[in-house]
């Protein structure tokens, strides 16, 4: 991990965090030789797992403790949920995709990850059964900050979110839920694929 300290990431919970996950677990065989690099990777249903460097940004931007409760939205390849587990009390993570959602749950399940619980569903809307979450990460892009995660989010709490259209820059933002409000601040540009609304149907 001396790629991501050269790159500013300081925090060591954060780094030995991501020494514990063994990131070519996470990508399809064709590119794992490719997976200690610094780049983005496709994992299928044209779908990425992030560069190291941005999930360590976003998981040391969510200020997590190990009594944080989690909610991740798009599970994807499991690899940044896997990151979390590592860093919080519980990972709730929810998937548009069944077939990326199955496979991120059998290598939880290879990793011995016991704190990992996933939902098949459109995570725009949330998971108001278990809100408020202390920390809300999203890992697709959305036009604005989905009302519904806003109102998940406990006082006090924070959310990390890439907000932009599909061909702009976008941003990557942290959310601090106040006792009055939200205040957002603006930390890097990124690239993500889009929050897409609903559960995806089989073949999409
Ligand atoms: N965190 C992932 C990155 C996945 S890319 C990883 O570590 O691999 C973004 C993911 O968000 C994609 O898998 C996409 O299907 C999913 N996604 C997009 N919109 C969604 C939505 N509304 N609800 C749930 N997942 C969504």
């Amino acid at each position: 991990m001396l790629l991501l300290r050269s790159h500013g990431i300081t925090n060591t919970k954060v780094l030995s965090a991501m020494e514990r996950v063994p990131r070519e677990s996470f990508t399809p065989a064709t590119f794992r030789d490719q997976a200690y690099e610094d780049l983005t990777l496709p994992i299928g249903l044209g779908q990425t797992l992030s560069a190291p460097y941005v999930v360590a940004r976003m998981v040391e931007a969510l200020e997590l403790d190990e009594r944080s409760r989690v909610l991740e939205i798009g599970t994807g390849s499991g690899y940044h949920a896997a990151v979390l587990s590592h860093l919080c009390r519980r990972v709730y993570t929810i998937e548009r995709h069944r077939p990326l959602l199955a496979e991120a749950e059998r290598r939880f399940r290879d990793l011995g990850l016991s704190n990992v619980t996933t939902r098949a569903g459109d995570g725009m809307k949330g998971w108001p059964e278990t809100a408020p979450f202390d920390r809300i990460s999203v890992t697709a892009a959305g036009l604005e900050p989905p009302d519904s995660l806003l109102e998940q989010l406990s006082p006090g709490g924070i959310m990390v979110i890439p907000v932009g259209g599909r061909d702009e820059s976008q941003q990557l933002l942290r959310i601090r839920r106040t006792e009055t409000g939200f205040d957002t601040e603006k930390l890097m540009d990124v690239r993500f694929v889009p929050l897409v609304p609903g559960i995806a149907a089989h073949g999409e």
